[in-house]
C-alpha cells in the first residue's frame, strides 16, 4: 500500500527509487483493478500509470478508452493507496485528468517533438501545481527535451522530471528505442535540477530485454522506473510484447542487484584511479591540442598549393588503421570511429 508516499517530498529529495507501473493502456475496469491488486503487493510501486488517449502510429489501432478510464484509475487509486499517473497531449486531457484526481501528468514522447503542442500544454499548466514528467522525444535530439522543461518551467511548473524512453533508430538495435544513454546524462549535467527515470518497457519492446536494461539502468544510476505491467499481457491492446504480469515484476525486483550511489567513507583507491584518470585526460586534451596546431599546418599548406581540403584515401586508409590499432588494444570498433570521426570533423573545419 502506498498511501504515504509524496511525490513532490521525492521531488525536493530523490534518493528512494521511484517505481511507476501499470498498464501501457487502461482497457477495461476489471483489468486495470486486477492489475492494480497485482501491483499493490509490492512495496516499490507506488505510482499506477495507464494510458487513457493512446498515440497511435496509424488510425485503425486501440486510440484508448478515454473519459471512462478515468474513473476507473480514481477507484483503483481509492482501493490501494496509489497515485495515479496519465499521459496527456492536448489541454483537454489536462482538464479531464485533473477533474478526476490524477495525481501526475506525463508528456509522451510524440508530443513533446513538437513545440506547438508543449506551448500550449505549457499554457495551460499555468498556475496548476502538478507533477509534470516528460518522455524524452522520440528523436535524438536533446535540445527538444530541453526546450520542453524549458516552456513548462517557464509556465511556472515546479515538480518537472524527464522520462528516458530511448530513441528512434535506423541502425540495427536488438531494442525497440535505442537507449542512446549519453543523451540523458547530458541532460542531468545541463539541467542538474531535473530528476530522470527510465523507461525500460518501451526502450526494450520486449519482456526478455527488461531485466538486463534494468540493471544497466540502475548501475548507471537511475533513480526510478516506468515499467509496464497488464494481468494479461499477450491479450493486451497496446504493446502487448513488452508488457510483464505484476507477478513477474515483483520477481525481477528480488533479482536486480541495488547498488549504493556512493562510497562510504574516505575510499583511497577509488580517489587514486579518479586522479590517474584525470591525469590522462589532461594529457588527451594536450594532445588533441596539438595534433589541431598540425592540422592548421596542413591547411597552410594545402591552401598555399591548392589543394582540396579533404583527401578522401588519406582519411579512408587513415580511419582502418586507427580501427584496426584500437581494436587490437581492446577498445570498442565503434567508439574508436567516433572519437576519429569527431576529430577529423574539427581538423576540417579548421582547414577550410
Ligand atoms: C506510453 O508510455 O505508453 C507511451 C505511449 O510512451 P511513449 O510516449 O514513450 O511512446
Ligand atoms: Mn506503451
Amino acid at each position: 500500500m502506498s498511501a504515504s508516499f509524496d511525490i513532490r517530498k521525492w521531488f525536493e529529495n530523490p534518493k528512494e527509487l521511484l517505481v511507476i507501473s501499470g498498464p501501457c493502456s487502461v482497457e477495461s475496469r476489471e483489468q486495470l483493478l486486477e492489475t492494480a491488486k497485482g501491483l499493490s503487493e509490492i512495496d516499490r510501486v507506488k505510482v499506477l500509470r495507464g494510458g487513457i488517449w493512446k498515440p497511435r502510429t496509424r488510425p485503425d489501432a486501440f486510440e484508448g478508452i478515454g473519459e471512462k478510464g478515468l474513473e476507473w484509475m480514481l477507484e483503483a487509486k481509492q482501493r490501494y493507496g496509489f497515485l495515479t499517473m496519465t499521459e496527456v497531449a492536448v489541454p483537454e486531457h489536462v482538464e479531464l485528468a485533473l477533474k478526476h484526481g490524477i495525481d501526475i501528468l506525463w508528456i509522451g514522447a510524440r508530443t513533446v517533438v513538437n513545440p506547438f503542442s508543449m506551448q500550449e500544454l505549457a499554457g495551460c499548466l499555468k498556475g496548476v501545481d502538478v507533477p509534470v514528467f516528460v518522455k524524452n522525444p522520440i528523436v535524438p535530439d536533446l535540445k527538444l527535451w530541453l526546450g520542453a522543461f524549458e516552456r513548462l518551467g517557464g509556465a511556472g511548473v515546479k515538480y518537472l522530471g524527464g522520462i528516458h524512453r530511448g530513441f528512434v533508430s535506423y541502425d540495427e538495435t536488438h531494442y525497440r528505442n535505442a537507449p542512446l544513454w549519453e543523451i540523458p546524462i547530458e541532460l542531468l549535467r545541463l539541467r542538474r535540477d531535473i530528476p530522470v527515470i527510465t523507461d525500460i518497457s518501451h526502450i526494450c519492446g520486449c519482456r526478455e530485454l527488461l531485466q538486463e536494461v534494468a540493471q544497466t539502468a540502475l548501475d548507471m544510476g537511475t533513480i526510478g522506473f516506468m515499467i509496464e505491467t497488464h494481468n494479461d499481457p499477450e491479450h493486451a491492446l497496446t504493446d502487448a510484447k513488452q508488457q510483464i504480469t505484476p507477478e513477474s515484476l515483483k520477481k525481477a525486483f528480488n533479482s536486480l542487484v541495488f547498488r549504493k550511489r556512493k562510497v562510504e567513507g574516505d575510499d583511497v583507491i577509488l580517489n587514486n584511479l579518479r586522479k590517474e584518470i584525470d591525469v590522462i585526460d589532461d594529457e588527451l586534451l594536450n594532445l588533441i591540442a596539438k595534433r589541431m596546431n598540425i592540422s592548421e599546418k596542413i591547411g597552410d599548406f594545402k591552401k598555399e598549393h591548392k589543394v582540396t581540403v579533404l583527401q578522401m584515401d588519406r582519411w579512408k586508409s587513415v580511419m582502418e588503421d586507427h580501427i584496426n590499432k584500437g581494436v587490437n588494444l581492446g577498445l570498442n570498433e565503434e567508439s574508436v570511429k567516433e572519437i576519429f570521426e569527431i576529430i577529423h570533423k574539427d581538423s576540417i573545419e579548421r582547414q577550410l
